[in-house]
């Protein structure tokens, strides 16, 4: 995002508008806390703006301010599509490509008339946004807003709500500050965010130690369903849907679960493997460590994206099937995955 567009980007706001906010379908705490802040922030420079997710989030991040606010496209479709209508600018955040908010909500984006900024870290966006802020070096969408408010001159507007949303973003994304994407500045934005009035002890209790029953077992349930493949540097974890509700399974109990697999010692390629009968797919999610690439391997395989090192996809077939296919191409990647990280 050069000056001038800035500017524009200034002037644009420098008036009273109807604004729309977009994250990506099942959101993340980076995405939802990305929207809620942008949200905040516009409503503190006078604007009307709607987040309008394209489907809920889990439970633990429902505590984040305003998020009663938000619209969900699945279940309160009139209102989303009513919402969108009047708006004449459309932020999305924490997502390149517009499949990521679903087919439903896909279509309709794509007759909206108006400006649409678009803030995201992901790797290859699509040529959908006017404005696009695009920087795959940087560790969150959430981290990105900040630097956009910073961008327009707008840091005084900073308040204990948008301090909090960010904090949770650039926290659940970074794995609470430790994956390589983090950076002095991002301790320096943090920081920040602190004197702002986040209160960063009971942000983390409130993602991370909430947890149901029922997600620990599950938990119990995918670390003993683990497998290990020492000689490619990988392990994976399937998860049936029997399984799943056999665990009263709620939406964001496998979040986080996938790592796991990855801090077992000489592990540098993790996978889990989600049965979801009701979409008929396989979820997968993806990490590694070093130089190989899950964003490739997602997008080779797997109908996905992502980061080089943490990436998602999905496979229409079966479980088993889904599996036997993925242990089928893995010897490919040996090299790779032999040379990827030093430790
Ligand atoms: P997760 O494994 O936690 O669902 O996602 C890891 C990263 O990969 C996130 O940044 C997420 O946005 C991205 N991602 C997950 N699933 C997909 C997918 O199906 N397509 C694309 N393009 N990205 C995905
Ligand atoms: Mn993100």
């Amino acid at each position: 995002m050069n000056e001038d567009e800035i500017k524009e980007i200034k002037d644009l706001l420098s008036s009273p508008k109807n604004i729309v906010i977009v994250p990506h379908r099942n959101p993340d705490g980076d995405a939802i806390g990305a929207s809620l802040a942008v949200y905040k922030y516009l409503k503190n420079k006078g604007h009307k703006a709607t987040v309008v997710s394209p489907n809920d989030y889990p439970e633990f991040l429902h505590w984040l301010p305003n998020s009663k606010e938000a619209f969900k496209y699945d279940m309160q479709n009139r209102q989303s599509q009513a919402t969108i209508d009047e708006a004449s600018i459309l932020f999305l955040l924490d997502f390149n490509t517009l499949s990521r908010v679903g087919d439903d909500m896909q279509k309709k984006l794509e007759t909206f008339s108006g400006t649409v900024i678009m803030i995201d870290h992901h790797q290859q966006p699509d040529d959908f946004a006017k404005y696009l802020y695009s920087d795959v070096s940087i560790c969150s969408t959430c981290q990105m807003v900040y630097q956009f408010i910073e961008k327009l001159d707008d840091l005084e507007r900073m308040d204990s709500t948008i301090a909090t949303c960010l904090y949770t973003g650039i926290m659940t994304d970074t794995g609470s500050f430790r994956f390589p994407s983090t950076t002095s500045t991002t301790h320096r934005i943090i920081a920040n965010l602190i004197d702002n009035g986040a209160n960063n002890a009971k942000i983390h209790n409130k993602v991370y130690d909430t947890n149901s029953y029922g997600r620990l077992q599950l938990l119990g349930r995918a670390l003993s369903n683990l497998v290990v493949i020492d000689k490619l540097k990988t392990a994976y974890i399937p998860l049936s849907q029997k399984e799943l509700d056999e665990f009263n399974y709620q939406k964001g109990d496998t979040e986080g679960v996938v790592n796991y697999a990855l801090s077992l010692k000489g592990i540098i390629f993790a996978a889990i493997f989600i049965e979801d009968t009701d979409q008929k797919i396989i979820k997968i999610s993806l990490r590694s460590k070093g130089k190989f690439s899950v964003n490739k391997f997602a997008r080779a395989h797997f109908d996905g994206g992502g980061h080089d090192n943490a990436a998602g996809g999905r496979s229409n077939v079966s479980l088993d099937k889904t599996i036997s296919n993925f242990l089928r191409i893995l010897p490919d990647y040996k090299k790779e995955l032999l040379h990827s990280y030093e430790d």
